[in-house]
């Protein structure tokens, strides 16, 4: 197949890029190398640099395209908060542009890299698609937009589209930003430099965290799954691990005594997050396969930068 993936020179992205470029698709990926690099992209990767609101540069690369991959976009909860013009800007509007360029080129299929953060706080855990969303963040709001944008347009223009809300995923090659950085990469470097883990909110925060692989694995299946048109699909571990517990493991898998420090004046976010998977493992034959302690192993031993 021919495949098109926006932020392909990021964490997911280029992740997703070399497995379908191992299977022997013709891959295309697009990024504005706001925080991705292209370096580790497989030289069977055709990039290019721009950005998902170049509409002129849409056209040329979705021809002969049989499915999109739309992952670009600002990433930060926090950054959000500072910034909702831009997050707006890009989640929703790079989503609006890239779903025209689709249809005037005539494009099948496109599948969303949503994210759990829509669903914030809810009662019940695990989380099932049918949750109504209550996002807490400019990221969330973004994501809730371009959901309904992705549907809403994809079924008045008959293109074929399928959002999955990818819970918190984490693997070698995670983008580490000075500010704001995600909580597993930041927990490994700062146990292997023996600094403190600061831990923003209570200790009884959970967060479900799914191994990249395993949302490859989810991100490659939904490119042909049968019968998922306009659905919204959950992609997590469907395990709920509190932050305690990450700090415990993280201290494990580096064997290093870690300290760490509860700052319960800024708020955490969201207090719990696990995903349910039936509808996954239902329309995706997905099943996550690699268990935390061993996805954070992995990740030390992929990743250069934990060497
Ligand atoms: P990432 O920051 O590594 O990747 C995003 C990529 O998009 C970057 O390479 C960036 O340069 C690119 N980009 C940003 N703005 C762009 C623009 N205007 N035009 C073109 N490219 C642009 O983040 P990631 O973790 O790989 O996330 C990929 C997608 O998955 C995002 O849509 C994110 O919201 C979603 N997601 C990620 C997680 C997670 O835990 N990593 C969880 C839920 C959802």
């Amino acid at each position: 197949m021919n495949f098109l993936i926006t932020g392909a020179a990021g964490f997911l992205g280029s992740a997703l890029a070399n497995q379908l470029a191992r299977e022997g698709h013709q891959v295309r990926g697009l990024d504005d190398l706001s925080t991705g690099d292209p370096r580790v992209l497989s030289p069977d990767v055709h990039f290019t640099r721009g950005d998902v609101n170049d509409r002129p540069k849409l056209w040329t690369l979705l021809q002969e395209v049989d499915c999109v991959y739309h992952l670009a976009a600002r990433v930060s909860v926090p950054e959000s908060v500072l910034y909702p013009r831009e997050y707006n800007a890009v989640n929703v509007g790079g989503t609006v542009s890239m779903m025209e360029a689709m249809r005037d080129v005539g494009v099948r299929r496109v599948i969303l890299a949503s994210s759990g953060a829509v669903y914030g706080d809810q009662g019940e855990q695990p989380l099932r698609e049918t949750a109504i969303p209550d996002p807490h963040s400019p990221y969330a709001v973004s994501k809730v937009s371009a959901e309904h944008y992705i549907r809403t347009i994809g079924k008045l223009w008959g293109l074929e589209t399928v959002c999955l809300r990818i819970f918190n995923a984490y693997g070698p090659g995670q983008h580490l930003p000075p500010s704001h950085p995600p909580v597993v990469p930041h927990f490994l470097r700062q146990a292997l430099r023996g600094g403190t883990l600061v831990v923003h909110g209570d200790d009884t925060q959970t967060r479900d965290y799914v191994y990249v692989d395993d949302v490859v694995s989810a991100m490659v299946a939904a490119s042909t799954a049968p019968n998922i048109n306009g659905l919204v699909i959950n992609v997590g571990s469907g395990t709920e691990t509190s932050i305690r517990e990450l700090v415990k493991k993280v201290s494990e898998v580096t064997g290093r005594k870690v300290d760490s420090l509860y700052n319960a004046i800024t708020p955490g976010g969201v207090s719990r997050m696990c995903a349910d998977l039936s509808l996954a493992a239902q329309k995706l034959n997905y099943r996550s396969s690699i268990k935390l302690d061993d996805g954070l192993r992995l990740t030390l031993r992929r990743d250069p930068r934990f060497k």
